[in-house]
């Protein structure tokens, strides 16, 4: 059975019998002894189809469908009739009746007639649904770009308004408390606006528990829903001078973001209308969330540069700050030093020196890291004998190496070429890696280091057979101050400034740095440079 509802008007009760039984089977079916009854079921519930007679006593059939199409045009209607007269025929059509039927017909003329007719209407529907999907396609994608929501607001009310024509269409957006936040409107010139600002906070509390589109038109077909009785629903179509309204809330994910009231003085709404609206409204969901999610974004966004800015000043400050006491205790460590003979004395000294040394390296990390980030670091560029460096290296960190009994071995078959670049920072990687190799790796491990020369640079690699670095780390080792292990069980000493130093001075003089590692199974850390820094990058 099809669930569409038809209406058959006769005062005739054998006709109204028959045509009953015939379309019961198919649909579901009311019928009325007058031309008033009608009227008074119409008004109490919706239907697709009335099959009226023409000649009844009282209001004729005629004037019953031409009284139908004035208030609910979307019903379709056809008519039963004695007689085939042209002139009826015309009057017919003129009041907007669908088909008509002769009497006496056969049951499958009428069958055929009712079916053509609501097979029709169910096209006429789909064709407006279809149609009013294509402005929406194409409304999508600008609104999906908007991210200012006062024009969001424009371009919707303008969007409804181009396919749902009405005397008052409104906007409301909430705040994350619930109350509007903005608002638009676009009314006819005779309506009284501020009737629907007074009405607008209670029909958001209404969409706060009902979360669907909420019709309200003419007869009452809501029936008496929770969220608006019967006789509220009567009081606010008449306190607001409206024939029908529609209330269509924006449900986002956290909960009612705002609501769209349409309104109309003297019809209802079609089907298509309230779907068109719905689709809308959801289009407009999204889209306000994305224009929310983008303001917090930028907020977000601007108290980080905020915090960014003060935290170089600070870094700034303090470097330099701590420059000048570091080099007053450095410098009488040395006038002390040549004072003392007491082999002791001279041990503690040397401690004295070594943290010296390594606060000296620490204020260093944080002035490159700031000039990094800041894009304030200088090159030096001048020739460089790699392979002479690379040997100079081994030497420097053999100490280390020795006292974890680590063996360091090069694999350089051909001599590295020599390149232009700062020397002092690409030192200053290199030394990085390798401390990092003999740190990360235990006693008695290994470390290679292996260079070649490449078509447009050289690529240097260092490679550890320490506690490697597990896949969900490996690409988060070169952030600044990320170190794998948590700072309060560490093992190991470092801030976790080292690589996102070196990754900074590397690609400063146009290579890479990358790393392979497996945990447990050691690390190759890989370094490229070209021939000659960027000029881009030469202060
Ligand atoms: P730091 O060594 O001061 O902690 P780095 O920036 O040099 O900071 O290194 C960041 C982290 O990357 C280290 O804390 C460590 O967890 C990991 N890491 C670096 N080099 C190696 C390596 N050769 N083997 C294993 N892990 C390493």
């Amino acid at each position: 059975m099809k669930n569409e509802k038809i209406l058959i008007v006769d005062d005739e009760p054998f006709i109204l019998d028959i045509c009953r039984r015939l379309l019961s089977k198919r649909y579901t079916v009311h019928v009325a002894r007058n031309g008033l009854d009608a009227i008074a079921l119409l008004q109490q519930q919706s239907f697709d189809l009335v099959l009226s007679d023409i000649k009844m006593p009282g209001l004729g059939g005629l004037e019953l469908i031409h009284e139908i199409k004035d208030t609910q045009p979307e019903i379709a209607c056809i008519t039963m009739t004695g007689f085939s007269s042209l002139d009826t025929a015309i009057k017919a059509i003129r009041s907007g009746v669908n088909e008509f039927v002769v009497k006496p017909f056969e049951p499958n003329d009428l069958i055929e007639a009712v079916e053509r007719v609501l097979e029709k209407e169910r096209l006429r529907k789909e064709n407006i649904r279809l149609r009013s999907l294509l402005p929406l396609f194409e409304f999508n994608k600008s609104l999906m770009s908007t991210v200012d929501i006062s024009r969001l607001l424009e371009q919707v009310l303008s969007q409804a308004a181009n396919e749902v024509p009405s005397d008052y269409a409104g906007l409301c957006l909430l705040d994350a408390q619930g109350n509007i936040a903005v608002s638009q409107a676009l009314a006819s010139t005779d309506i009284d606006q501020k009737k629907f600002e007074a009405y607008a906070p209670q029909l958001i509390r209404i969409m706060q528990t009902k979360h669907t589109q909420l019709v309200l038109d003419n007869p009452f077909n809501q029936g008496p829903t929770e969220a608006l009785p019967v006789s509220s629903t009567e009081t606010l179509l008449q306190q607001l001078g409206m024939f029908s309204v529609i209330i269509t809330p924006l449900s986002g994910k956290a909960g009612l973001l705002g609501v769209m009231i349409t309104a109309r003085k003297t019809t209802n709404f079609e089907q298509s209308e309230t779907s068109f609206l719905s689709v809308l409204v959801g289009q407009v969901t999204i889209a306000y969330e994305n224009a929310r999610l983008f303001e917090d974004l930028q907020q977000a966004y601007d108290e980080l540069k905020t915090l960014d800015h003060a935290k170089n000043e600070f870094i700034n400050i303090a470097a330099h700050e701590l420059r000048t006491p570091l080099a007053i205790l450095t410098g009488y460590a040395g006038i002390l030093s040549e004072d003392i003979s007491d082999e002791t004395q001279q041990g503690y000294l040397s401690i004295l020196n070594r943290n010296a040394m390594r606060l000296r390296g620490l204020i260093e990390d944080l002035l490159n890291m700031r000039y990094i980030n800041t894009g304030e670091l200088e090159l030096s560029v001048s020739e460089v004998d790699l392979q002479q460096l690379v040997t100079q290296l081994l030497q420097d960190v053999s100490v280390l190496a020795t006292e974890k009994q680590i063996r360091i071995q090069t694999k350089i078959t051909e001599p590295l070429p020599h390149i232009y670049t700062d020397q002092q920072k690409v030192e200053l990687t290199l030394t990085n890696l390798l401390a990092n190799a003999i740190k990360f790796t235990p006693k008695q491990g290994e470390i290679w280091i292996d260079g070649r020369a490449l078509h447009d640079g050289v690529e240097i690699a260092i490679r550890d057979t320490g506690i490697g670095i597990s896949q969900s780390q490996v690409n988060k080792i070169f952030d600044s101050f990320y170190q794998v292990e948590a700072s309060l069980n560490r093992r190991y000493e470092g801030i976790g400034l080292g690589l996102s130093i070196s990754k900074g001075i590397i690609e400063y003089c146009g290579g890479t740095i990358s790393v392979e590692s497996q945990e447990g199974q050691g690390s190759r850390f890989i370094i490229t440079l070209p021939f000659t820094v960027p000029q881009s990058t030469v202060g």
